[in-house]
């Protein structure tokens, strides 16, 4: 099958000898055998041939004038170009150390002269087959270190579609403030968490005053665009990591602060009427300000095991419906 291959592909062999009866039956051999053959009688033209056109293998006489056979594989595996050419050497020289030098200066294969032309073919086609070998390795090297390239180049895209897909599920689109979604869980699992280090959880609902003459007043884009300001502040207001702040609904807030007792979580409230004070966004159809003002419910407790953040939220809820019953833009706790 492979031999098949050498007569459909017709290898190029270079032979280089400097007996002309030699080089003659070699290159009819070879060429009988479907290989295309050519040959040269001296190292120099030898190196020359080479450079025009590689060939898939050279054939070496050791004894030649000027150069000899080993300086001429020297020089071929010292060029990047033609050092994976295999090269035969091929000689009437029978010593051990001229067959290691042979090796030691990089050829493949040795050959002593009279040779039999079954042997020289069986070496040739040997050595061919490996270095077809050796190219389909190769190539599936290539082709696995590409693989490996799109896959990583394919996770690196995936990470960051799932980067986005879970900043989309967890934030809310207009304010980028945490969503209900992520509140809720956020809010169980602080729960759980404080309740096994009997620890203080703080909770502070958040609703614009007269939003709804807002919107009337100014327009929807404004009104967005008044929610965007009052989220920044929310954001701005809390510092620790596990601090979290999310858009509960429409104009209402939620903050959720872990380990932080009911004057802690005051001082936050305070913080944000007070940056929103500064901020000074007109509302003119306020009934209790010329400026955009918020009611805050706030609550604190310790977690118990057999009970439910509901319990928090509740009394957030009722905190908050306080502050609107007592006037509006002002701060009602429980706990
Ligand atoms: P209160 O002081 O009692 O809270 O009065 P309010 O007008 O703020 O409360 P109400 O619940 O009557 O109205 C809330 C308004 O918030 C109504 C709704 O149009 C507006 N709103 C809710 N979500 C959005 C939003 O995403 N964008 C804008 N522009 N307005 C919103
Ligand atoms: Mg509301
Ligand atoms: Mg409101």
């Amino acid at each position: 099958m492979q031999l098949l291959e050498a007569v459909t592909k017709k290898e190029y062999i270079l032979v280089v000898d400097d007996t002309p009866p030699n080089l003659q039956l070699l290159l009819t051999m070879l060429t009988r055998k479907g290989y295309e053959a050519r040959g040269v009688n001296d190292g120099s033209s030898a190196l020359l041939t080479l450079e025009k056109d590689l060939p898939e293998l050279v054939l070496l006489d050791i004894n030649m004038p000027n150069m000899n056979g080993f300086q001429v594989c020297q020089h071929l595996k010292s060029n990047e170009l033609t050092r994976d050419i295999p090269v035969i050497f091929i000689s009437a020289r029978d010593e051990v150390l001229d067959k290691v030098q042979a090796f030691s200066v990089g050829g493949v294969d040795y050959i002593t002269k009279p040779f039999q032309i079954a042997e020289v073919l069986a070496r040739i086609e040997n050595q061919l087959t490996l270095r077809r070998l050796q190219r389909q390795l190769q190539e599936q090297n290539e082709l696995l270190t590409q693989e490996i390239r799109n896959r990583i180049i394919a996770e690196t895209l995936l990470q960051e579609a799932n980067e986005k897909l879970g900043r989309l599920v967890n934030l809310d689109g207009l304010t980028q403030l945490a969503n209900r979604r992520c509140f809720d869980e956020y809010l169980a699992q602080e729960w759980q968490r404080l309740s096994r280090e009997q620890m203080p959880l703080s909770l502070i609902m958040c609703d614009i005053d007269f939003f709804k003459n807002y919107n009337d007043t100014y327009g929807h884009i404004a009104g967005d665009d008044c929610l965007r300001k009052v989220s920044m502040i929310i954001k701005q207001s809390v510092r620790r990591p596990a601090d979290l702040a999310a858009r509960y609904g429409g104009e209402e807030f939620v903050l959720v602060l872990p380990n932080t007792d009911i004057e802690g979580a005051m001082s936050i409230a305070d913080l944000i009427r007070d940056k929103l004070c500064e901020l000074a966004l007109p509302h003119e159809d306020s009934a209790v300000s010329d400026c955009v003002t918020l009611s805050m419910g706030l609550t604190s407790l310790i977690p118990k095991t057999d009970s439910q953040p509901a319990v928090l939220l509740t009394a957030a809820d009722y905190a908050l419906y306080r502050a609107k019953e007592l006037g509006r833009n002002q701060t009602y706790r429980i706990g």
